[in-house]
């Protein structure tokens, strides 16, 4: 099963992507984790959208999409793939279509995780302290400033997919609110 998680900075894709990994033998695709990955190891990509990223912009799909095609081509997914912050524009999501198309698989579920503004500045600045206390590196794109141009690259550019997807019969939208075992066991619901 190949899946999507949609939805704002902080609506919990990450850690609900965990938890499908644990129990479910899937792969996680975080384009998030991946540019991190390529910015803490000095590559010259890593240069390329640390300043992009700090600031809370969209890095070029022409990136992400290399990225995921990477990570595609290389397999090993037993379970299937959770796409975690990918796509994030309709360049992105078509790209992603014709990927997944080129290998012979196809998209089985977007799952939509909804929650509202006010909740995400209280996770995120939440990440950022506890992150903080614990000693552990704080992101620097969590921050006040960063976080409004986060969530409004996810309402320009990245909420229009959720009409690309329920256009395409693939959307299934899950209340992101409660704790963190309900909304899982919603996304089970949903997953069927
Ligand atoms: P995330 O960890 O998903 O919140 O992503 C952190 C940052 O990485 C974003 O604010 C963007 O700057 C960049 N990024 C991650 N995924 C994408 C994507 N699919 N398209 C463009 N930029 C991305």
């Amino acid at each position: 099963m190949n899946i999507i998680l949609l939805g704002p900075p902080g609506a919990g894709k990450g850690t609900q992507a965990q938890i499908l990994v644990d129990e479910r033998a899937m792969m996680q695709l975080s384009t998030g984790d991946m540019l991190r990955e390529a910015r803490s190891s000095g590559t010259e990509m890593g240069k390329i959208v640390a300043d992009v990223m700090d600031r809370g912009n969209l890095v070029t799909d022409e990136i992400v999409i290399g990225l995921i095609r990477e990570k595609l081509e290389a397999g090993g997914a037993a379970g299937g793939f959770i796409f975690d912050g990918f796509p994030r524009t309709l360049a992105q999501a078509d790209a992603l279509g014709a990927l997944l198309a080129e290998m012979g698989m196809k998209l089985d579920a977007v799952i939509e995780l909804q929650v509202d503004d006010e909740v995400l500045v209280g996770r995120i600045v939440g990440r950022a302290k506890e992150a903080a206390a614990a000693g552990q590196p704080v992101r620097a794109d969590d921050n006040e400033e960063s976080l409004k141009v986060r969530l409004m690259a996810y309402y320009k550019q990245t909420s229009p997919l959720i009409g690309y997807y329920h256009a395409k019969g693939n959307l299934q939208s899950v209340d992101g609110l409660g704790e963190i075992a309900e909304v899982s066991s919603a996304i089970k619901g949903a997953l069927g």
